[in-house]
């Protein structure tokens, strides 16, 4: 196939015109990792036209200037330890909201689909016949390490990524084998969501697991934020390092070979080898 000036491509064609915003409608929103530009221009325009907002407190404020000045804004967010918001509470006034024929807009941290409790909220509204979209967003877990300049996969270096988060309700640990062995024989990338509360008996049960002392570990703190601070280190050093930095929450942990090109801690010629 030729290409010549006029002509047209799939990659020039107009792109067509986005769907109107539906009354009577939740939109589960990703607001991006905190950085207020890394929203989508889709949740920008949502917002635009929500009658209601319902905001997590991870999710920067400054994305509420996209919102009508008339809309009414909740905040249902919670911080670690901290009293939450219901979750009954907050599926009741969105599925009350709907009915009522308001547009709504459910603003979540990163991607509501990525520990965001996205998925429970789409069933508990569909369940109730209500009608909701769930709008991607950039999630924490691969933006803050690249904030800190970290690929959370990397030629010769990591062929994939898993996520995972360091709390459950019930507790329940890991497969720690599993997760190791993801790490160190199939050279994958783990990173770690809400997980700083445990971080040292999480890089502990790694090590038991068969995880080399020396892998490369990170923590990266309030990435894409103003705050946004890192520490680099092994697993087995991990925990004392981020507790000497006093890094706290919201923070993700990266283990695995690509912890090593974190902006400023990299020998120029590791960069070179990787
Ligand atoms: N849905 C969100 C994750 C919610 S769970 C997403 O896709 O990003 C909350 C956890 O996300 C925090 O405990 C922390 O581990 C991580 N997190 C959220 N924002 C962060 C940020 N700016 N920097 C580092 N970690 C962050």
């Amino acid at each position: 196939m030729s290409f010549s000036p006029g002509t047209t491509t799939s990659g020039t064609a107009k792109p067509k015109p986005p769907k109107p915003v539906a009354a009577g409608k939740v939109y589960l929103t990703g607001a991006g990792p905190g950085d207020p530009e890394l929203i989508t221009l889709k949740a920008v325009r949502l917002l635009g036209a929500a009658d209601l907002v319902l905001i997590d407190d991870l999710v920067h404020r400054a994305v509420l200037e996209h919102a009508r000045p008339d809309a009414r804004i909740v905040e249902v967010g919670k911080r670690g330890g901290c009293k939450s918001t219901p979750q009954a509470f907050i599926e009741r006034l969105m599925i009350r909201a709907a009915r009522a024929g308001n547009i709504v807009v459910r603003l979540k941290g990163g991607d509501p689909f990525v520990f965001g409790r996205g998925g429970e909220e789409v069933i508990a509204l569909e369940a109730a016949g209500v009608n909701v979209e769930v709008i991607s967003g950039v999630t924490a877990g691969i933006a803050a390490p690249a904030a800190a300049g970290i690929p959370v996969t990397h030629r010769g270096l990591a062929r994939g990524v898993t996520l995972i988060t360091g709390h459950t309700r019930d507790g329940a640990a890991p497969d720690w084998k599993a997760l190791a062995a993801l790490v160190q024989a199939a050279g994958t990338t783990l990173v770690i969501y809400m997980g700083m509360k445990n971080i040292a008996a999480m890089c502990n049960e790694l090590q038991r697991a068969g995880l080399s002392a020396a892998t490369p570990a990170a923590a990266v703190q309030s990435g894409t934020c103003d705050g946004q601070r890192h520490v680099t280190a092994t697993l087995a050093t991990l925990a004392a390092a981020v507790a000497g930095a006093r890094l706290a929450s919201p923070a993700v942990i990266v283990i695995g070979a690509v912890a090593q090109l974190a902006r400023g801690e990299l020998d120029s010629a590791i960069r070179r080898a990787a």
